[in-house]
């Protein structure tokens, strides 16, 4: 099966619909983590992103990271992941965006300190979902901080009846979702092809 396969029969199986717009995959991504299937997922971004010079896997904690040191275990390049809160021990050097939350409804900084991060640096984002884009407008503003390139971005489910997908391909930013979600109104998960 590929891994586009075994992510929707996980889903059909344990995904629970939580409202109209929110999936809880807590079973395998986003509480407890499922190695085998993180590592298909990181193989299959490797394999998409394989020619584009990446240097730098980069995601926010916490849920992007099992999938991102997957991809970057994959590429065999290291892996950044934003941090919610800019520990006393990282310096001044740092940039940062903001994001509001979507589950929690906050806005929150986001830093990644300025030695991870540079002009060289050809940048794969990765996260778990992507919904309103909000996490990957405050990477977005980190990468252009460094001065490094965008070379794409990489979600494991998309949920395209929310504006994040577009917002990013409108750039020319190459967007790959594993999985894109049409609706999960009534309860329902509807999966586009
Ligand atoms: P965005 O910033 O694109 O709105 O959402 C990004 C983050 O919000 C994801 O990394 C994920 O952690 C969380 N998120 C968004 N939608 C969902 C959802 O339907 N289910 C879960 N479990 N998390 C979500």
């Amino acid at each position: 099966m590929t891994v586009e396969g075994l992510i929707k029969e996980k889903i059909r199986q344990e995904g629970r619909v939580i409202s109209d717009d929110i999936l809880k995959v807590d079973s395998f991504l986003n509480h407890q983590i499922d190695p085998l299937l993180m590592l298909e997922i990181g193989k299959e971004f490797a394999h998409r992103f394989g020619g584009e010079g990446v240097t730098k896997v980069l995601t926010v904690e916490a849920s992007g990271i099992a999938v991102a040191l997957m991809t970057g275990l994959s590429l065999k390049v290291p892996v950044v992941f934003a941090k919610k809160k800019q520990p006393s021990t990282m310096g001044t050097d740092t940039y940062c965006g903001q994001v509001r939350s979507f589950t929690r409804e906050e806005v929150i900084e986001i830093v990644v300190a300025g030695s991870y991060l540079g002009p060289t640096d050809r940048v794969l984002v990765i996260d778990d979902f992507l919904a309103s884009g909000e996490a990957a407008r405050g990477l977005l503003k980190i990468i252009e901080q460094a001065g490094a390139t965008l070379v794409g971005f990489g979600t494991v489910i998309e949920k395209v009846f929310q504006s994040g997908g577009d917002f990013l391909r409108e750039k020319g930013i190459r967007v790959e979702s594993l999985v894109r979600i049409g609706s999960l109104a009534g309860g329902q998960i509807e999966f586009i092809d």
